[in-house]
C-alpha cells in the first residue's frame, strides 16, 4: 500500500534487465518517495526481482501481473491499483528482432509492433485519461538509439521504436498543456538478456529464404562488430535506471535522454546532412569497409581502458 506522500510508479516488464533494475533502485529509494508496482506477465519469475528488491518487497514494491499485448490484462491491471492512480507510468517491456528481412515472416515482425508499439499505447491509453483528468503525471517510454538512427539488420526493431519516437513527439505536445510529461529513455547496448536472447537466437536459427551472400553478412561481419560494440561500449541496466530515476526527479524532465553520450554523433550526423546520403554511406562504410579495422581498435579501446569506458558511458541528463 502506498503512503498518500509516495508517487505511484507503474513499470512494466520487470521480471528482467531494464525494468527491474529500475524497480529495484526506485523501492530502494533512501528518502522512500516511490511506491512501485513491479509487473510482468507471469509472476512464476518474479524471484530474481524480489531477491535483488530484498526488504522493498511488500513495503515500496508490489508486484502485479500485466501482459502489455493483452488489452483485458492492461485493464485488470490498472483498475486493481487504488483510485487506479499512477504518478509515474514506465514503458519499459520490450522485445528485439535481428537478422535478414527476407528470413523473418510477418507474423514475426506484427508481434514486436504488438509488443514495443501497441503495448505502449494500450498503456497510454488507460493511464493517460486519469493523468489528464487530474492535470498531473510522468509517462516514460523506453525507446533506444535506434528509434533515432536504423541500423543494418535491425529493420523491424528499429521500425518500432521509430513509431513509438514519432507517437511520442505528437502526444507530449498535447500532454503539456494537462500539465503531464513524456520523457523517453534512448540507450545504446545494454548488457541484458535482451543481448543474450539475440546471440542465442542467431546460433540456433537457419535464416530461411535468404541469399547465402546476406547471410554471410549479416552472420559473419554484422554480428562480431555488433559483439563489439556491446562488450565496449555497453551499458549496465543499472545505468539505464540511474538515468531514469534522474528523469524522474528531474525538476524540468527533457523529452529525449540519450542514456549514452557516445552516440551523440552517431544521431548529428542524421541530421547533419539533409539528404540522408552522409549517415547511409558512412553506415556502409564502417561496417563493410572498415570492419576488420573497427574489431581491432575496439578491442584495443578495451585493453587500454580496462573495462572502465563502460562504466564512464553514463551521462544521463
Ligand atoms: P529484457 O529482455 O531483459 O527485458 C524485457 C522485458 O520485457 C522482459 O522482462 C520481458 O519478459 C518483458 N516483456 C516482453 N514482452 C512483454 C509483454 N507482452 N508484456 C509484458 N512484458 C513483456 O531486455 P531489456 O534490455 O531490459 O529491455 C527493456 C527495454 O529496453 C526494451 O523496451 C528494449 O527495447 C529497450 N532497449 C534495450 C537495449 C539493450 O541493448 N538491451 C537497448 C535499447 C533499448
Amino acid at each position: 500500500m502506498s503512503s498518500p506522500v509516495q508517487k505511484v510508479v507503474l513499470i512494466t516488464g520487470c521480471s528482467s534487465g531494464i525494468g527491474l533494475r529500475m524497480a529495484v533502485m526506485l523501492a530502494n529509494d533512501e528518502q522512500k518517495r516511490y511506491h512501485v508496482i513491479a509487473t510482468m506477465r507471469d509472476l512464476k519469475r518474479k524471484d530474481k526481482l524480489l531477491e535483488a528488491a530484498g526488504e522493498a518487497y511488500g513495503k515500496t514494491l508490489s508486484l502485479a501481473v500485466l501482459d502489455v499485448c493483452s488489452d483485458d490484462s492492461v485493464k485488470q491491471c490498472i483498475d486493481g491499483i487504488k483510485d487506479r492512480h499512477v504518478d509515474v507510468l514506465i514503458n519499459n517491456a520490450g522485445i528485439g528482432l535481428v537478422g535478414p528481412l527476407e528470413s523473418i515472416r510477418v507474423e514475426e515482425m506484427k508481434s514486436v509492433f504488438e509488443t514495443n508499439f501497441f503495448g505502449v499505447i494500450r498503456m497510454v491509453k488507460e493511464v493517460m485519461p486519469d493523468m489528464k483528468r487530474r492535470r498531473g503525471g510522468h509517462i516514460i517510454v523506453v525507446s533506444s538509439v535506434m528509434g533515432l538512427q536504423g541500423v543494418v539488420f535491425n529493420d523491424i526493431y528499429s521500425a518500432s521504436k521509430f513509431a513509438m519516437e514519432g507517437f511520442c513527439e505528437c502526444l507530449a505536445v498535447q500532454l503539456l498543456k494537462f500539465n503531464v510529461t513524456l520523457s523517453m529513455i534512448e540507450p545504446g547496448p545494454v548488457h541484458t538478456e535482451f543481448e543474450a536472447k539475440m546471440i542465442q537466437d542467431v546460433r540456433e536459427k537457419e535464416y530461411p529464404g535468404a541469399d547465402p551472400d546476406t547471410v554471410h553478412y549479416f552472420k559473419n561481419v554484422y554480428l562480431p562488430s555488433s559483439v563489439d560494440i556491446f562488450e565496449t561500449l555497453g551499458q549496465t541496466p543499472d545505468d539505464i535506471a540511474r538515468c531514469t530515476k534522474k528523469v524522474i526527479e528531474a525538476s524540468n524532465p527533457r523529452f529525449r535522454n540519450l542514456t549514452n553520450p557516445r552516440y551523440t554523433p552517431i544521431i548529428a550526423l542524421k541530421y547533419a546532412d539533409e539528404t540522408g546520403g552522409l549517415s547511409v554511406h558512412a553506415f556502409y562504410h564502417m561496417l563493410f569497409n572498415l570492419g576488420p579495422l573497427m574489431h581491432i581498435s575496439m578491442k584495443a579501446m578495451r585493453y587500454m581502458t580496462c573495462g572502465c569506458l563502460r562504466n564512464r558511458a553514463v551521462a544521463p541528463t
